[in-house]
């Protein structure tokens, strides 16, 4: 039988940051003290540092960073980090491959159907929707079955599931994943040498 493997997907499978930055730079670009957001500096869950024009002129920054989240534009520049279209590819011959994602109620449907036209290979889609925003990582998928693998980028995803095998995808430093002494990958490259 396949074992399990749970993927997350913004910051995971595909540079979510990169398309948030090319979101703000092209609405920002008129702004004074505008600077060109780049995605390789990316630390804050909020992009204050890097996008710090929303945080300047919006009430709501963090509203407005959802609002790019859930936007056809969003999906429209949503990229793959190098191979890892590939490599999901490849793990689908010998893993049930689960794509388990946090998301919003605006960006659910756009981010399914994106995955279906992208990655049409994986065998299922969690898609967990906490309205609130203040979650429980991903704890409402416990990840129980027998050898059950999951890789995300944030620690607080990972602490709050009981799989067997946790990988923090850590493609950068960021405020966010400091807290994980566990296992780490950095690339897709890295998780093909790994599991296959
Ligand atoms: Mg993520």
């Amino acid at each position: 039988m396949k074992k399990d493997l749970y993927i997350d997907f913004d910051s995971t499978i595909v540079n979510s940051d990169k398309a948030i930055c090319a979101i703000y730079n092209e609405r920002y670009k008129d702004y004074e003290g505008f600077k060109p957001a780049e995605w390789q500096k990316h630390k804050n869950w909020a992009y204050k540092y890097i996008c710090p024009l929303i945080h300047e002129h919006e009430e709501n920054p963090v509203q407005v960073i959802q609002d790019y989240y859930g936007s056809q534009d969003f999906f429209d520049k949503l990229e793959f980090y190098d191979d890892a279209k590939k490599v999901i590819g490849e793990l689908t011959d010998k893993y049930k491959v689960i794509i388990c994602t946090s998301a919003f109620p605006t960006n659910a449907s756009k981010k399914v159907l994106w995955i279906e036209e992208h990655l049409s290979e994986v065998d299922e889609i969690i898609i967990l929707i906490n309205k609130s925003g203040h979650g429980y990582g991903k704890a409402r998928v416990p990840m129980m079955e027998s050898d059950a693998i999951f890789i995300d980028d944030h620690p607080k995803n990972l602490h709050s599931t009981q799989a067997s095998q946790k990988y923090l995808f850590k493609f950068k430093e960021t405020d966010y994943n400091g807290d994980w002494d566990g296992p780490v990958v950095s690339s897709w490259r890295e998780i093909e040498d790994l599991l296959l």
